[in-house]
Protein backbone atom coordinates (compact mmCIF):
# COMPACT_ATOMS: atom_id res chain seq x y z
CA UNK A 1 0.00 0.00 0.00
CA UNK A 2 1.03 3.52 -0.61
CA UNK A 3 2.04 5.97 2.29
CA UNK A 4 3.95 9.14 3.27
CA UNK A 5 7.39 7.51 4.73
CA UNK A 6 9.39 9.69 7.06
CA UNK A 7 12.89 8.23 6.89
CA UNK A 8 14.82 11.33 8.45
CA UNK A 9 14.91 14.89 8.37
CA UNK A 10 13.71 16.52 5.01
CA UNK A 11 13.09 13.00 3.70
CA UNK A 12 9.79 12.18 3.14
CA UNK A 13 8.98 9.56 0.82
CA UNK A 14 5.87 8.53 -1.19
CA UNK A 15 6.09 4.69 -1.22
CA UNK A 16 4.89 1.55 -0.58
CA UNK A 17 5.13 -0.70 2.49
CA UNK A 18 3.45 -3.90 3.90
CA UNK A 19 -0.52 -3.85 4.52
CA UNK A 20 -1.17 -3.64 8.49
CA UNK A 21 -2.13 -7.17 10.37
CA UNK A 22 -4.99 -6.48 11.98
CA UNK A 23 -5.04 -7.93 15.40
CA UNK A 24 -8.19 -8.54 17.85
CA UNK A 25 -8.48 -5.40 19.43
CA UNK A 26 -7.77 -3.30 16.44
CA UNK A 27 -9.98 -2.44 13.17
CA UNK A 28 -8.78 -2.03 9.52
CA UNK A 29 -9.02 1.40 8.71
CA UNK A 30 -9.20 2.44 4.97
CA UNK A 31 -7.93 6.12 5.11
CA UNK A 32 -10.23 8.67 3.07
CA UNK A 33 -8.42 12.12 4.38
CA UNK A 34 -5.39 12.75 6.39
CA UNK A 35 -5.09 16.86 7.49
CA UNK A 36 -1.44 18.14 7.37
CA UNK A 37 -0.94 19.39 11.03
CA UNK A 38 1.33 22.44 11.94
CA UNK A 39 3.12 20.44 13.92
CA UNK A 40 4.14 18.18 10.89
CA UNK A 41 6.05 20.88 9.40
CA UNK A 42 8.57 20.83 11.84
CA UNK A 43 8.51 17.00 12.35
CA UNK A 44 8.86 16.50 8.79
CA UNK A 45 11.92 19.25 8.41
CA UNK A 46 13.34 19.90 11.52
CA UNK A 47 12.34 17.65 14.60
CA UNK A 48 11.95 14.52 13.11
CA UNK A 49 9.60 11.86 14.69
CA UNK A 50 10.42 9.08 17.39
CA UNK A 51 12.64 6.69 15.08
CA UNK A 52 13.00 6.52 11.63
CA UNK A 53 10.67 5.65 9.25
CA UNK A 54 7.45 6.49 10.74
CA UNK A 55 4.42 7.06 8.49
CA UNK A 56 3.43 10.41 9.63
CA UNK A 57 -0.10 12.00 10.45
CA UNK A 58 -2.36 12.64 12.97
CA UNK A 59 -5.44 14.09 11.43
CA UNK A 60 -7.63 11.17 10.11
CA UNK A 61 -10.96 9.70 8.80
CA UNK A 62 -11.41 6.39 6.95
CA UNK A 63 -13.62 3.60 6.42
CA UNK A 64 -13.65 0.26 8.31
CA UNK A 65 -13.02 -2.32 5.98
CA UNK A 66 -12.46 -4.91 8.64
CA UNK A 67 -13.40 -5.12 12.10
CA UNK A 68 -12.89 -8.76 13.21
CA UNK A 69 -15.66 -8.31 16.14
CA UNK A 70 -17.76 -7.41 12.82
CA UNK A 71 -19.47 -4.81 14.41
CA UNK A 72 -17.74 -1.32 12.54
CA UNK A 73 -17.25 -2.83 9.20
CA UNK A 74 -18.45 -0.19 6.21
CA UNK A 75 -18.90 2.49 9.34
CA UNK A 76 -17.02 6.11 8.27
CA UNK A 77 -14.74 6.99 11.08
CA UNK A 78 -12.61 9.39 13.11
CA UNK A 79 -9.53 8.52 15.19
CA UNK A 80 -8.54 9.66 18.68
CA UNK A 81 -4.24 9.24 17.92
CA UNK A 82 -3.38 9.25 21.54
CA UNK A 83 -2.87 5.81 22.90
CA UNK A 84 -2.81 6.27 26.69
CA UNK A 85 -0.47 3.65 28.70
CA UNK A 86 -3.79 2.98 31.17
CA UNK A 87 -1.61 2.41 33.76
CA UNK A 88 -0.40 6.58 35.12
CA UNK A 89 -2.43 8.58 37.42
CA UNK A 90 -3.66 10.63 34.75
CA UNK A 91 -4.65 7.36 32.84
CA UNK A 92 -6.38 6.48 35.82
CA UNK A 93 -8.34 9.97 36.14
CA UNK A 94 -8.95 9.58 32.59
CA UNK A 95 -6.97 12.56 31.32
CA UNK A 96 -5.20 10.80 28.54
CA UNK A 97 -3.68 14.14 27.42
CA UNK A 98 -1.07 14.09 30.35
CA UNK A 99 -0.08 10.20 30.33
CA UNK A 100 3.30 10.06 31.13
CA UNK A 101 3.82 7.10 28.63
CA UNK A 102 1.95 7.85 25.57
CA UNK A 103 2.12 6.32 22.23
CA UNK A 104 0.80 8.28 18.81
CA UNK A 105 -0.67 7.78 15.70
CA UNK A 106 1.78 9.48 13.29
CA UNK A 107 4.52 10.56 15.70
CA UNK A 108 5.75 7.82 17.78
CA UNK A 109 4.16 5.21 15.37
CA UNK A 110 2.80 4.77 12.01
CA UNK A 111 -0.12 6.88 11.26
CA UNK A 112 -2.82 8.33 9.00
CA UNK A 113 -1.02 9.49 5.83
CA UNK A 114 -1.33 5.61 4.58
CA UNK A 115 -4.12 3.98 2.27
CA UNK A 116 -4.54 1.71 5.59
CA UNK A 117 -3.89 1.30 9.15
CA UNK A 118 -4.65 -0.73 11.87
CA UNK A 119 -6.50 1.47 15.03
CA UNK A 120 -7.03 0.39 18.54
CA UNK A 121 -10.86 -0.13 18.61
CA UNK A 122 -10.48 2.22 21.78
CA UNK A 123 -9.55 4.61 19.66
CA UNK A 124 -12.10 4.52 17.22
CA UNK A 125 -15.19 6.82 16.72
CA UNK A 126 -18.37 6.49 14.26
CA UNK A 127 -18.56 9.84 12.42
CA UNK A 128 -22.63 10.79 11.95
CA UNK A 129 -23.76 10.25 8.19
CA UNK A 130 -23.87 14.43 7.35
CA UNK A 131 -20.57 14.71 8.10
CA UNK A 132 -18.26 14.07 5.73
CA UNK A 133 -14.85 12.07 5.34
CA UNK A 134 -12.90 15.67 4.76
CA UNK A 135 -14.85 16.89 7.76
CA UNK A 136 -14.40 13.96 10.03
CA UNK A 137 -10.53 14.48 9.45
CA UNK A 138 -10.98 17.93 11.06
CA UNK A 139 -11.93 16.30 14.21
CA UNK A 140 -8.53 16.66 15.45
CA UNK A 141 -8.20 20.01 15.57
CA UNK A 142 -12.02 20.80 16.21
CA UNK A 143 -10.95 19.17 19.57
CA UNK A 144 -7.95 20.77 20.34
CA UNK A 145 -10.06 24.36 19.62
CA UNK A 146 -12.99 23.35 22.29
CA UNK A 147 -10.89 21.79 24.90
CA UNK A 148 -9.33 25.36 25.06
CA UNK A 149 -12.67 27.63 24.79
CA UNK A 150 -13.90 25.08 27.20
CA UNK A 151 -11.36 26.40 29.83
CA UNK A 152 -12.52 29.77 29.46
CA UNK A 153 -16.56 29.16 30.61
CA UNK A 154 -17.29 31.84 28.29
CA UNK A 155 -20.38 33.75 29.83
CA UNK A 156 -22.93 34.83 27.27
CA UNK A 157 -21.78 38.73 25.73
CA UNK A 158 -18.27 38.10 26.58
CA UNK A 159 -15.78 39.34 23.77
CA UNK A 160 -12.61 37.07 23.43
CA UNK A 161 -9.39 37.78 21.49
CA UNK A 162 -7.62 35.24 19.61
CA UNK A 163 -3.28 35.45 18.89
CA UNK A 164 -3.06 33.58 15.74
CA UNK A 165 -5.59 32.84 12.98
CA UNK A 166 -4.72 29.21 11.79
CA UNK A 167 -6.76 26.47 11.28
CA UNK A 168 -7.52 25.98 15.49
CA UNK A 169 -7.56 29.78 15.76
CA UNK A 170 -10.33 29.90 13.58
CA UNK A 171 -12.55 26.87 14.68
CA UNK A 172 -11.34 28.10 18.63
CA UNK A 173 -13.22 31.36 17.20
CA UNK A 174 -16.44 29.07 16.02
CA UNK A 175 -16.66 27.51 19.29
CA UNK A 176 -16.65 30.55 21.35
CA UNK A 177 -19.67 32.11 19.39
CA UNK A 178 -21.36 28.60 19.66
CA UNK A 179 -20.76 29.15 23.54
CA UNK A 180 -22.02 32.55 23.58
CA UNK A 181 -19.18 35.05 23.12
CA UNK A 182 -20.26 38.35 21.61
CA UNK A 183 -17.27 39.43 19.34
CA UNK A 184 -14.30 37.26 18.42
CA UNK A 185 -11.49 39.11 17.70
CA UNK A 186 -7.87 38.62 16.28
CA UNK A 187 -4.83 39.63 15.82
CA UNK A 188 -1.97 37.99 13.16
CA UNK A 189 1.08 38.80 11.94
CA UNK A 190 0.09 37.72 8.70
CA UNK A 191 -2.45 40.33 7.19
CA UNK A 192 -3.52 37.55 4.54
CA UNK A 193 -4.68 35.52 7.77
CA UNK A 194 -6.46 38.61 8.87
CA UNK A 195 -8.53 39.18 5.55
CA UNK A 196 -9.30 35.19 6.16
CA UNK A 197 -11.02 35.54 9.24
CA UNK A 198 -12.97 38.68 8.48
CA UNK A 199 -14.66 36.40 5.44
CA UNK A 200 -15.31 33.98 8.16
CA UNK A 201 -17.39 36.93 10.43
CA UNK A 202 -14.98 37.57 12.78
CA UNK A 203 -13.06 41.06 13.65
CA UNK A 204 -9.23 42.60 13.63
CA UNK A 205 -8.28 43.24 16.75
CA UNK A 206 -8.23 47.38 17.88
CA UNK A 207 -6.97 48.70 21.20
CA UNK A 208 -10.52 49.98 22.37
CA UNK A 209 -12.42 47.04 22.39
CA UNK A 210 -12.63 45.56 26.21
CA UNK A 211 -11.16 42.00 26.28
CA UNK A 212 -12.56 39.68 28.97
CA UNK A 213 -10.93 36.70 27.44
CA UNK A 214 -8.04 35.60 25.70
CA UNK A 215 -6.87 32.73 23.26
CA UNK A 216 -2.86 32.60 22.79
CA UNK A 217 -2.48 30.21 20.23
CA UNK A 218 0.80 31.26 18.79
CA UNK A 219 3.22 30.35 21.72
CA UNK A 220 5.36 33.81 20.52
CA UNK A 221 6.34 35.84 23.37
CA UNK A 222 5.02 39.00 21.54
CA UNK A 223 1.99 37.70 20.69
CA UNK A 224 1.61 36.75 24.59
CA UNK A 225 2.84 40.36 25.39
CA UNK A 226 0.35 41.67 23.11
CA UNK A 227 -2.75 39.53 25.24
CA UNK A 228 -1.82 40.44 28.25
CA UNK A 229 -1.82 44.16 27.79
CA UNK A 230 -5.47 43.82 25.60
CA UNK A 231 -7.07 41.69 28.33
CA UNK A 232 -9.34 43.65 31.33
CA UNK A 233 -8.52 43.36 35.19
CA UNK A 234 -10.35 39.94 36.39
CA UNK A 235 -9.78 38.40 33.04
CA UNK A 236 -9.47 34.66 32.04
CA UNK A 237 -6.34 33.92 29.49
CA UNK A 238 -5.67 30.45 28.33
CA UNK A 239 -2.59 29.43 26.63
CA UNK A 240 -2.29 26.91 23.55
CA UNK A 241 0.83 27.90 21.58
CA UNK A 242 3.40 25.53 21.48
CA UNK A 243 6.51 27.55 22.02
CA UNK A 244 9.37 26.95 19.69
CA UNK A 245 11.80 28.91 21.78
CA UNK A 246 12.30 30.67 25.06
CA UNK A 247 9.61 33.03 26.16
CA UNK A 248 10.64 36.06 28.08
CA UNK A 249 8.24 38.64 29.37
CA UNK A 250 8.89 42.19 30.08
CA UNK A 251 8.54 43.42 34.11
CA UNK A 252 5.59 45.71 32.85
CA UNK A 253 4.20 42.51 30.96
CA UNK A 254 4.67 40.18 34.00
CA UNK A 255 2.61 42.87 36.09
CA UNK A 256 -0.47 42.81 33.99
CA UNK A 257 -1.11 39.44 35.28
CA UNK A 258 -0.72 40.63 38.97
CA UNK A 259 -2.11 44.00 38.89
CA UNK A 260 -5.01 42.87 36.43
CA UNK A 261 -5.52 39.87 38.87
CA UNK A 262 -5.71 37.36 35.77
CA UNK A 263 -6.30 33.97 35.22
CA UNK A 264 -4.10 32.15 33.17
CA UNK A 265 -5.34 28.23 31.93
CA UNK A 266 -3.29 25.60 30.17
CA UNK A 267 -4.42 23.77 27.36
CA UNK A 268 -2.67 20.31 26.03
CA UNK A 269 -4.64 18.08 23.57
CA UNK A 270 -8.22 17.36 24.36
CA UNK A 271 -10.59 15.57 26.05
CA UNK A 272 -11.25 11.79 25.58
CA UNK A 273 -13.50 10.70 28.24
CA UNK A 274 -17.17 10.14 29.76
CA UNK A 275 -16.64 13.32 31.73
CA UNK A 276 -15.82 15.49 28.50
CA UNK A 277 -15.61 14.06 25.14
CA UNK A 278 -14.23 16.74 23.10
CA UNK A 279 -14.40 14.14 19.78
CA UNK A 280 -17.85 13.56 20.52
CA UNK A 281 -18.77 17.17 21.12
CA UNK A 282 -17.06 17.74 17.87
CA UNK A 283 -18.68 15.39 15.86
CA UNK A 284 -21.98 16.39 16.85
CA UNK A 285 -21.32 19.99 16.43
CA UNK A 286 -19.99 19.55 12.95
CA UNK A 287 -23.26 17.23 12.13
CA UNK A 288 -25.39 20.35 13.83
CA UNK A 289 -23.46 23.14 11.69
CA UNK A 290 -22.36 24.41 14.64
CA UNK A 291 -18.99 24.26 13.27
CA UNK A 292 -18.55 24.55 9.93
CA UNK A 293 -14.86 23.14 8.56
CA UNK A 294 -15.45 23.50 5.08
CA UNK A 295 -14.11 27.14 4.74
CA UNK A 296 -10.92 26.33 6.14
CA UNK A 297 -9.59 24.21 3.85
CA UNK A 298 -7.78 25.74 1.12
CA UNK A 299 -6.22 22.83 -0.39
CA UNK A 300 -6.22 19.45 -0.86
CA UNK A 301 -3.76 17.50 -2.47
CA UNK A 302 -3.50 13.72 -3.62
CA UNK A 303 -1.45 11.72 -1.32
CA UNK A 304 1.18 10.94 -3.88
CA UNK A 305 1.90 14.27 -3.94
CA UNK A 306 2.07 14.95 -0.05
CA UNK A 307 6.04 16.66 -0.78
CA UNK A 308 4.56 19.33 -2.79
CA UNK A 309 2.16 19.89 0.32
CA UNK A 310 4.80 20.39 2.61
CA UNK A 311 6.86 22.27 0.73
CA UNK A 312 4.48 24.54 -0.14
CA UNK A 313 3.38 25.14 3.36
CA UNK A 314 7.36 25.14 4.64
CA UNK A 315 8.19 27.60 2.03
CA UNK A 316 4.90 29.83 2.34
CA UNK A 317 4.57 29.94 -1.63
CA UNK A 318 0.83 29.95 -1.61
CA UNK A 319 -1.85 31.15 1.42
CA UNK A 320 -3.26 28.52 3.00
CA UNK A 321 -5.54 27.67 6.24
CA UNK A 322 -6.29 24.24 6.32
CA UNK A 323 -4.31 21.73 3.62
CA UNK A 324 -5.88 18.45 3.60
CA UNK A 325 -4.42 15.02 1.93
CA UNK A 326 -6.63 12.87 -0.25
CA UNK A 327 -6.58 9.34 -0.92
CA UNK A 328 -8.69 6.77 -2.69
CA UNK A 329 -9.56 9.05 -5.90
CA UNK A 330 -13.24 9.15 -6.82
CA UNK A 331 -14.46 6.44 -4.42
CA UNK A 332 -14.55 9.65 -1.78
CA UNK A 333 -17.36 11.07 -3.36
ZN1 LIG B 1 -2.68 18.28 14.78
ZN1 LIG C 1 -0.92 6.98 31.13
Amino acid sequence: MKCANLHGINDLRYEDIPKPECKDDQVLVQVKNCGICGSDIPRVYSKGTYYFPTVIGHEFSGKVVFDPMNELTGKKVAVFPLLPCFQCDSCKAGNYATCEHYDYYGSRRNGGMSEYIAVNRWNILPVPESVGYIEAAMCEPVSVARHAISKLNIKKGENLLISGAGPIGILAGQWAKAFGAENVYYFDVDPRKIDFCKKQGFLQYEKSVHIQCVLEGTGYADALSKCLEAIEPAGRMVLMGNPATEVCLSQNTYWHILRKELTVYGTWNSSYNSRQNDWAESLKAMADGLIDTKPLITHIFPLEDCNKAFEMMKNRTEFFNKVMLELGGEENA
